[in-house]
């Protein structure tokens, strides 16, 4: 008989529920029970959990915790609430993740790439004027990180004839993509970049990592999509280039604050697209398929799955 599962999710996460659901479904012979059914006397023989934004003190009620599985990608919130632990930290690498991530990128890169702000602009205004028309293979997208995510936005676009640069702290070698690698590369690479994509974590090394200098690297006319975390983009230095022109538009599915409160510029702004974070959203059925295999390895192997590195925050 094997231990039951854990499962803590926030009380304020709407989906609990649909997840666990999900979850027993891939693992029928496991017994996945919700922190507040979990039994006092299990409590201490857990050595991993599967969590859901979970509060730090719901965590605490195990006290023999090793690993936790998040069920998301992102772990930043879980990096930093678990910080004075020695918890490790296992996020969701999911190839149906990153698939949709890149539908998304290239979704809304021929979105600029087509000029399509710009003819929306006009039709308000009962305006017809063609712009000029530029091929895929003489616009080039940039693309910041270079990990599950990037790599299958790179092959996307690469497969739409786009040229592509990539930019990631250790260097790549992806065949087609121009891999640029750590700070002192990336002026030379945000210089090239007529579309720029952000899909790196957030972390203490990323965290207003576009601010005024670097955005003014970016050529006058180039846009700008973020489908990663609002705090990567300083929020003041995006204003002020998109209002001096220098950066055509930004497509934002990340912010600072989620949801984007009414009051915020962003929403009004002429040379803003606003979207609900919603580039990726996680497949529960892949999801647990995935959560499903690790848990299985790790039961006859011992094996924790590829952990977070806490010194990175990634
Ligand atoms: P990943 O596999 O860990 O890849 C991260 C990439 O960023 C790697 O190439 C890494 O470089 C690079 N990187 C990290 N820190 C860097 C730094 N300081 N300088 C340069 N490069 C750096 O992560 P992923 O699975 O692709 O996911 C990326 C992020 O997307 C997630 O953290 C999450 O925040 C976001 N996301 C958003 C949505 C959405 O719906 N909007 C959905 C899912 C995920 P190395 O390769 O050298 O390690």
């Amino acid at each position: 008989m094997t231990s039951p599962i854990p499962f803590v999710a926030n009380p304020d996460y709407r989906f609990a529920g649909e997840w666990l659901a999900a979850l027993r479904r891939e693992m029928p012979n496991e017994c996945i029970v919700p922190l507040n059914e979990l039994d006092a006397a299990a409590k201490p023989e857990s050595r991993f959990a599967i969590v859901i934004n979970p509060l730090p003190e719901d965590i605490r009620q195990l006290p023999r915790l090793e690993w936790v599985h998040s069920v998301w990608a992102g772990v930043e919130r879980l990096v930093t609430d678990l910080a004075d632990t020695d918890l490790k930290i296992v996020r969701l690498i999911d190839p149906q993740l990153a698939d949709t991530m890149a539908e998304a990128v290239l979704a809304w890169t021929m979105y600029l790439h087509r000029d399509m702000p710009a003819y929306a602009a006009q039709q308000r205004n009962r305006s017809w004027m063609p712009l000029d028309y530029t091929r895929p293979h003489e616009k080039t997208v940039g693309l910041l990180g270079l990990g599950a995510l990037g790599e299958a936005a790179a092959r996307r676009l690469l497969g739409e004839g786009f040229n592509v640069c990539g930019w990631s702290r250790t260097r790549k070698a992806l065949a087609g993509v121009d891999c640029f690698a750590g700070d002192s590369e990336l002026p030379a690479m945000l210089a090239k970049a007529d579309i720029l994509v952000c899909l790196l974590p957030l972390t203490a090394g990323t965290t207003g990592l576009l601010n005024a200098e670097r955005l003014g690297h970016i050529p006058s006319g180039a846009s700008l999509i973020n489908f990663a975390r609002g705090p990567i983009i300083s929020d003041d230095a995006l204003r002020a280039s998109l209002d001096a022109g220098r950066i055509k538009h930004v497509v934002l599915d990340v912010f600072d604050v989620e949801p984007l409160p009414p009051e915020s510029w962003q929403w009004a702004h002429p040379s803003v697209t606003v979207l609900p974070h919603i580039s990726a959203p996680t497949d529960r059925k892949t999801a647990s398929t995935i959560i499903a295999q690790n848990i299985d390895r790790y039961r006859k192997t011992g094996e924790i799955p590829e952990c977070v590195d806490p010194t990175r925050g990634y």
